[in-house]
This record gives C-alpha cells, structure tokens and sequence, in this order.
C-alpha cells in the first residue's frame, strides 16, 4: 500500500481502525477473511449510496440552476455519480470473485473512491451559496443528514473507508456553515454537524467491533468443523471404527458409513430413530451391559468399550460402544457423540480361550480348575446370602478295565458318553465337571433337598450304566456316588469337597453302582482310618501282624487237604482286628505291597514244617498284585522256606481281572509256570465269572460262601452250585466251597461233587497254638519229625 501516494495515511487510520475495532488481534488469515466481508458489505451498499447521491445531486442542481455555481457542481456532481456508477457495477459485476485473490486493490479502491466521493461531495457543500435564502440552508441541511446516514449505513462495517469519505465531507460541510455570516447559525449547524459526527463515529467503531468479533469467530468455527470433519473422515478412512451420535431426544443424527454397514440397516430407516431403543431392540432382553448404557445415557454420564452382543445384520456380533454426552457453551445437553467398532473376532478368540482354559477339552464339562472357582462362588453365595448348595462326586466303576482291554480311543469314546449322559439328566443351572480320569462332580446350586438328590443320584446310576456301544460291541460302566450337601455338611469348600469324598469313599465301599450322603460318622470313620494307617506301618515294624489257618478238608472224608492263611492284626490296645477292617486301608496306602509279602513269605515258613499233603493258600490283594512282582516274591518265599510249589495255592479275586487282563494273565502264568496252584476266590459274586473262568488258567475255584449259605432253601442256589460243580469236572478244576456251617451243607456239597469243604463247621481259623493241636488231632499219618515238633510245642504252652 505504501506505493500508492497518501497510503502512508491509509495505514495509520488503518492501524488505529483496527485497535479501535479489536481486529488487530487476528491471525493474518482471520484478518484476511474479515477485510472480505467488510468490503464485500460496503461493496453491497453501493447501489444505496449511488440512489443518495443522485436524489442530494438532483436537488442541489435544481437549487444552483442559473447561478454561477451550477456548472462547477454540475462537473463534481458528473464525477461523483460515475464513481458511484463504476462502484456499483463493480460491487455486482464482480461478485462472484469477491472472495478471490488477495484482497488489496479491493482496499485501495474502496478506500480511495470513499475518499473521492467525501472530496467531491465536501466541494460541493462549499460550493453552495447556502446565505442566500432558508431553503437553501435547509436542502443542504437535510442532504449532508442524509448523506451522513446512508453513507454510515453503508460503511458502517468498514470504518476505515467511512473515515476516508466522512473527513472531506465534515472538512466541506464545515467550511460551507462558516462562510455563513451569522455567529448563532454557525454554532447551531456546527454543533449539530460536530455533534452528530463524533456520535457517529462511536457508533460506527462499535457496531463494526460487533461485525469484527462475530464474523471472526464465524470464521475460527467453520474453520475448526472444518479441520473436524477432515479428521474425522481421515479417522473412518484409518480405522475399521465408525462413528454415531443423537440428540438431545435421543434421534440418530449422525452416522458414518461403517455404522449403517454394521448395523444392516438403511440410512435413512437409521435417522432420526431411537439410539438407545434400537440397541434394546437388537440386544438380549435384559442383558445387563445393554441395562448399563441405558444408565449412562439417562444420567448422561460418558460410557466407555462396553461390548455388547448384538444380532445385526442377522448374524451374531460384539460391538465396542463408547458415548461421550455434548454440552453447548451454555451448559445445555445436546446429545450423545460416540464411536463404536466390531469386536467379534476378538470376542470369538477370546471365547475359545475361556472355553479351554475352563473346559475339559475331551467332554466339553468343566475342568478342575473351573469347578473349584464355581465352587468358591457357591461358598460366597452361602456366605454372604445363605443359597444352600450341594456337591456330588462320581467316579466309575471299572473304567480302567475298558480302557486296558479296548485302549485309550475306546475309553475317550466312553467318557464322552457318560459326559453326555451327566449334562443330560442335570438342570441348566447345575455344573457338571470332569475332574480327571474316570472323576466326576456336579455342583447343584440352590439345592439341598435329600430326596431330590437321591433321586438324581439314582437317575444318574441307571443312565450311566446303560450299555455304551463302541466298535459293535456293548460296553457297561458302573458309577458310585458320594453326596455332601452345605452348609449341612459344611461351609467350606475344603470341608465341603472332603465330606462329598468320604461319602464316595462309601458308596465305593459299598459295592458297586451306589450313592451315600455324607453322615457325620464318616467324619470319624475317616479319621480313624488315618489313625489307624499310621499305626499300621508301625504294626508291621512290631511284628503284630499274625496268620490264622483256616483248614480245607476232602469232600470225601473230611481229612484236612491243607489251610488258608488269613490275617489277623494283633492291636496292642483293640486286640484282635479282622482283615475286612485294615486290608482296605492297606490297600489305600502301599502297606498292601510289605504286608502282602510278608504273608506269602510267613505262610510259606509255615506250610514247611507241615505234613507233605498240605497245602497252603495265600490271599493275593489285586493292588497287591499290581504293585509287586509277584512271581518274584513267591519264587524267593519257596526258596527261601524250601516249601514245594505245588504245595503253596493262591487265590486271586475277579476283580484283579478287570484291568488289563493280557498283562495280568501274563503274570499269572508266570506264577503257574512255578508250579504254584491259582485258585479264584469268591466265585459267582462277580459279574463275569464264567468268562474269566474261560479265559484265565486257574486251578481252582472257590465258591462263594453266601451261596453255600443260601443252598440250605434257595433252590437257584443249589442249582447254581450243581452247575458250578459240573463245570468244575469239564474244565477239569478243583471246586472248594467256602462257608460250610453244617452237616446238612456239608452233606450236600459232598453230594453235588465238591472237591473241598471249608468252614466254621470243620473248623474255625486257627492260631498257631491252635493249629498245632489240629494238626495233631487231625492229620493222621503224621511224620514223626513233625510229631516230635507239635508234642514239644504243646507242652512248652501247657508249661
Ligand atoms: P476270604 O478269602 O473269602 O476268606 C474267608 C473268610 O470267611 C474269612 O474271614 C473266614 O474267617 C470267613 N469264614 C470261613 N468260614 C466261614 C463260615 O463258615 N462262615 C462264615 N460266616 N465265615 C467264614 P476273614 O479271615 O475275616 O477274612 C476276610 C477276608 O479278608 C478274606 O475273605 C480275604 O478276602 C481277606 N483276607 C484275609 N487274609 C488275607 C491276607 O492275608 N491277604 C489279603 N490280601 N487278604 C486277606
Ligand atoms: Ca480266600
Ligand atoms: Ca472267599
């Protein structure tokens, strides 16, 4: 501007303008755009300002027309309508480029042509013959008002051009009313000209201090939604997330394309909908992170990554919702903006990953590790509401049988079944888990009604033994049952999982394919159990154990054949206690290995110093047999008693059978290649017996002593023991019958063709001071070395 002559002056009204409107705080750019809108106002007044100066010029030609002075007004008058003219054709012509280039020659024009036009119109003022008559004074009185206002009007929003054109004018006007002679009417129109003029300045200055500050902050908005709506499409381009919002009614307002494509649903079905009622829609009743945002938005409270399950688009998916409330300046709610984003892969990985961290990968039930946090939760609940619960635990009978003879694929087979049987018979509500190996457990939230759960027990014990086809064949499974129920039978998870294994420990105890509810003599049971195994390990440190013989006689002629060794422990404090009552618990710890062989060793010690024809029969505990190599300890207990092999018997139960049956006929042969006889005990009370007896190389076998009990009425009983017997004979095998209480049992089983009789009717289990006086009395011929022996051993005892 400074190449322009007078622009030095243009700039300083410039500068002081603009302190005096508070533009000269803008930026360079909100500066810029300002100055447009100022000129682009003045620009639009050009039209009001031309109409102006043709209607004041018009008159005061009219007024002058034939003095002296109308033909220089006329030239000024000429000058300042073309200015106006080519003002307006500027202001119109060139309007659409208003806003383009820079804005400079806009303002030297514009302020120049103001400048002009104030000059022109102050040198017609003064001019003006206004002392020649009071019409003058008052055309040239109300022109310069008029011109003062529209010209106001016009540049009010640019003051700086308002200066230019006000200046020369006021400078005219002024010298106009001083040429008046007359002192009062100079002061009358020069107060009022003054007067009015530095009003409207001040008014001026703050009505475009008003204009300045509005339009810049106009502009400072568009400017920054602007740069927010480039982000925000730069945001939707960059990220798989889309953006929603609604407003102070909850409509929809605001959508990107990622949220319509989520949701499957048309823009326009989508604006102005409910937010908060479409997601209820599209979200399972009552799902309590949906209960949450609805909670959040009515107390307008900022929500954030809350995942909710929806069905969109007719498929199930998780989205990441996160809503923030907006606030005008004034505090008022405007509605919710927020972004949201799919996150079901996410939640689909994450899914799998609980489901394997909590599930039994084989059954799907739940595993060990989620079965005791369920537990923990059930324990809270009681706790802290008193929900009774209850726990049962499972285990199957026989599995390990399945699993040996079948292998390990079959065994999955069947566990995977009974899973399926167990999820089946359970509520929805209850939690039935696979603890491991053939364990399971349920645990039945908010029950605890004896009845119902014996019920269930009872249910769960016929479902599971049904028969499970695996590769054409029929497979059975026996399951036992313990039951605890809390608080009942505790209020801790550690007392709670105990008193249900106790009461499993029952059931098993009982037989097979039964439920026990944990009774509080269990507890007791169980702690005399642990008592009692502790001193068992010192019983055999201490030479307390001791072996009865029980005598097997010819069905013949009753004539002692040879004993059974049974066991006794002799408690220094309880006395006496039967094998029924320490072998299980033997049998539960690895005791069974050194008192099982312990007693091979003792009773073979024993038969040597009997009479040749006697035999001697070892019982053999199937963990026992397990555990130990058999063949080995018996092999080293013949030489080291020097008996005859064919003199020592052992008699195994079925249920030695039921695992791994080619290893154990293996073993079993083995023993047999010794010469040893292999008798099989408790016949007829297993479930297969007849297919063992087939498949396995026994000697003998020894019938059960209930059916012996029975054949005294029970006609199955004595036709059973008729059948056994006949068998016996084809399959070549001794038959002994275990149990005989008297003659008339005796009396038939001699009958039926039993080989051996065994019995309290012959005689009871024997103490070696006794067995001394049998063999004695009973064991004719007897050699005369062992004579000898049993005629020092009794009178040492008389003595
Ligand atoms: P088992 O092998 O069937 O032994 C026979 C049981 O029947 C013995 O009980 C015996 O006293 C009893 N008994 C014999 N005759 C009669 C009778 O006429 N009527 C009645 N009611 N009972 C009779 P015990 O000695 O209490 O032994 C019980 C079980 O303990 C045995 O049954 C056997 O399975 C086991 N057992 C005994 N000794 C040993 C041992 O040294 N090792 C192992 N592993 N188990 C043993
Ligand atoms: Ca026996
Ligand atoms: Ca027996």
């Amino acid at each position: 501007m400074s190449a322009i002559p007078g622009s030095g002056l243009i700039s300083l009204i410039n500068g002081f303008v603009d302190r005096a409107i508070g533009a000269d705080g803008l930026t360079p750019r909100v500066r810029d755009k300002l100055l447009r809108q100022q000129l682009g106002s003045a620009a639009r007044m050009a039209p009001a300002m031309l109409a102006a100066s043709l209607v004041v010029s018009t008159v005061f030609l009219a007024l002058t027309w034939q003095t002296s002075r109308f033909w220089p007004i006329l030239a000024a008058v000429c000058a300042i309508i073309m200015i106006g003219a080519h003002g307006t054709y500027l202001a119109f012509a060139r309007m659409p480029n208003r806003t383009e280039g820079p804005p400079r020659a806009s303002v030297i024009r514009t302020i120049a042509y103001a400048a002009l036009l104030g000059s022109l119109w102050g040198f017609v003022l003064y001019l003006l013959p206004v002392d020649q008559s009071p019409t003058m004074r008052g055309a040239v009185t109300i022109g310069v008002g008029g011109l003062v206002c529209v010209s106001t009007m016009a540049l009010v929003h640019y003051p700086q051009a308002l200066a230019a054109f006000f200046i020369p004018l006021i400078v005219g006007a002024l010298s106009t009313v001083l040429s008046l002679g007359s002192l009062p009417d100079i002061w009358v129109l020069g107060t009022l000209l003054m007067g009015f003029t530095l009003i409207m300045v001040v008014v001026t200055l703050n009505h475009a201090a008003a204009f300045a500050s509005y339009r810049a902050s106009e502009t400072l908005v568009r400017e920054k939604s602007e740069i927010i709506g480039l982000l925000l499409r730069e945001f939707e381009q960059s990220t798989s997330d889309w953006i929603w919002g609604f407003d102070a009614d909850g409509a929809i307002n605001r959508m990107s394309a990622g949220f319509t494509m989520a949701t499957g649903v048309a823009e326009e079905a989508l604006r102005g909908a409910d937010f908060v009622h479409f997601l209820r829609c599209i979200t399972p009743p009552d799902d309590p992170l949906m209960l949450h945002v609805e909670r959040d938005v009515q107390k307008r409270q900022t929500f954030q990554d809350i995942e909710l399950r929806v069905i969109a688009d007719g498929r199930e998916c998780w989205w990441a919702l996160t809503g923030k409330p907006a606030f005008d300046e004034a505090g008022n709610y405007l509605g919710y903006v927020g972004t949201g984003s799919d996150v079901t892969e996410r939640k689909i990985a994450e899914r799998r990953i609980t489901m394997l961290a909590h599930h039994d990968p084989l059954t799907g039930l739940l595993n060990r590790t989620k079965f005791t946090e369920q537990l923990g939760s059930c324990v809270a609940r009681l706790e802290r509401h008193g929900a009774p619960f209850s726990v049962m635990f499972l285990d199957l009978d026989q599995f390990k049988a399945v699993n040996d003879s079948r292998g390990h694929l079959a065994g999955d087979k069947v566990l995977v079944q009974i899973a399926r049987r167990i999820q089946g018979l359970v509520r929805e509500t209850d939690l039935a888990a696979r603890l491991g190996g053939d364990e399971f457990a349920i645990i039945l939230p908010n029950d605890s009604h004896a009845e119902g759960l014996g019920r269930l027990a009872t249910r769960l014990i016929e479902e599971i033994k049904r028969p499970i086809a695996i590769e054409g064949d029929q497979v059975s499974v026996g399951v036992s049952i313990g039951i605890a129920m809390a608080p009942a039978n505790g209020r801790l998870a550690d007392e709670i999982l105990r008193n249900a294994d106790l009461a499993l420990y029952r059931a098993k105890a009982a037989g097979r394919s039964v439920f026990r509810f944990f009774e509080s003599q269990m507890d007791s049971e169980a702690q005399d159990r642990r008592l009692l195994e502790g001193e068992l390990r010192e019983a055999i440190q201490n030479d307390e154990l001791v072996l009865f013989y029980q005598p097997q006689v010819s069905a013949d002629d009753a004539t002692p054949t040879g004993f059974e060794a049974l066991i006794r422990w002799n408690h220094p404090v309880r006395g006496l206690i039967l094998p029924a009552e320490f072998i299980p618990i033997a049998e539960h710890s690895n005791l069974i290995v050194d008192i099982g062989d312990w007693t091979i060793v003792e009773a073979c010690r024993a038969a040597a110093s009997w009479p040749e024809q006697l035999t001697v029969a070892v019982n053999l505990s199937a963990k026992h047999f397990r555990r130990s190599d058999i063949a080995m300890v018996v092999k080293r207990a013949l030489a080291v008693s020097g008996l005859a092999a064919p003199r020592l018997e052992i008699e195994i139960t079925e249920g030695l059978l039921m695992e791994d049956p080619d290893a154990i006929i293996g073993r079993l042969v083995e023993i047999r290649d010794l010469g040893v006889t292999i008798a099989m005990d408790d016949f007829g009370t297993g479930y297969s017996s007849l297919s063992h007896l087939l498949k396995f190389p026994f000697d003998k076998i020894k019938i059960d002593r209930s059916f012996v009990d029975a054949s005294g009425d029970d006609e199955v009983a004595r036709d059973f023991l008729k059948a056994i017997a006949s068998l016996g004979k084809t399959l070549k095998l001794t038959i002994t019958a275990e149990g005989v209480e008297t003659r008339a049992q005796a009396q038939f089983l001699a009958g039926i063709a039993c080989h051996q009789l065994q019995g309290f009717y012959f005689s009871q289990p024997l103490d070696h001071v006794a067995l001394a006086d049998y063999l004695l009395t009973h064991v004719p011929p007897l050699a005369p070395a062992v004579k000898a022996e049993a005629e020092a051993r009794l009178s040492a005892l008389a003595g």
